[in-house]
């Protein structure tokens, strides 16, 4: 008998991890429709030019009203996950019979193909700006201007990276990346879609306009004329 997992909710990271070679992607929550518990699995990606062997993270799952529901360390051992690969999002690191309320997740470990444990509990994690829709008039310009249907909110620079509007965010210090790891977008070709996109919804407004230069009075240096 093979389960069926219905999607509940997925939520991307709010922050990044400052100098890991692996980055925490998002949470996401199914329904176990045979039993009504709720999976939660984590996505990772690895930033670094080698294989990861095995990689352990953290997580804490709380109740509506706050209570722990289960906390501990996961580990995704005999993968081989290449420099830009996803992982994990195959493996639920726990099932609850209660609504899950929050998750909260830190990264703990990683080994790569030269077998050395390497800890990640002193790389510090560092709020990314948050993500904003694309509005619905634009959504549908950017996305057929780039061939790809993720993308739904504002591409965003963020200390260290940029983010895509798929919602990735890319990592790159001193390493130039402007492709999006998880949807492949170019960098440049994106932020021309969304300007372009920007125009057809919001003309530019003249620089005078006879509509507003009676009734409320304005400075002299609104209109700058001075
Ligand atoms: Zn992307």
């Amino acid at each position: 008998m093979s389960e069926t997992f219905t999607p509940l909710a997925r939520s991307r990271s709010s922050y990044y991890c400052k100098g890991s070679p692996v980055h925490f992607v998002m949470v996401e929550l199914f329904r176990m429709e045979q039993t009504g518990e709720t999976v939660v699995t984590l996505t990772f990606k690895n930033l670094y030019s080698h294989p990861i062997r095995s990689f352990t993270a953290h997580y804490c799952c709380k109740n509506r009203a706050g209570q722990v529901l289960g906390e501990d360390d996961f580990t995704y051992s005999n993968v081989d996950v290449r420099d830009g690969q996803c992982f994990g999002s195959d493996d639920g690191v726990f099932i609850s019979d209660e609504m899950l309320g929050s998750v909260e997740v830190s990264l703990v470990s990683v080994t790569y193909d030269d077998g050395v444990l390497h800890s990640l509990r002193r790389c510090p994690p560092v709020a990314l700006p948050a993500l904003r829709p694309l509005e619905k008039e634009m959504r549908e310009s950017v996305r057929s201007a780039m061939g790809i249907r993720a993308l739904k909110y504002m591409p965003e620079e963020a200390p260290d990276g940029w983010r895509c509007a798929c919602g990735g965010f890319n990592y790159n210090v001193g390493r130039g990346k402007y492709t999006c790891s998880e949807c492949g977008a170019d960098k440049a070709a994106l932020q021309a879609a969304v300007q372009a996109a920007l125009r057809q919804v919001r003309p530019q407004k003249p620089m005078y306009d006879a509509a507003q230069a009676f009734g409320q009075p304005h400075s002299p240096q609104e209109y700058g004329t001075h």
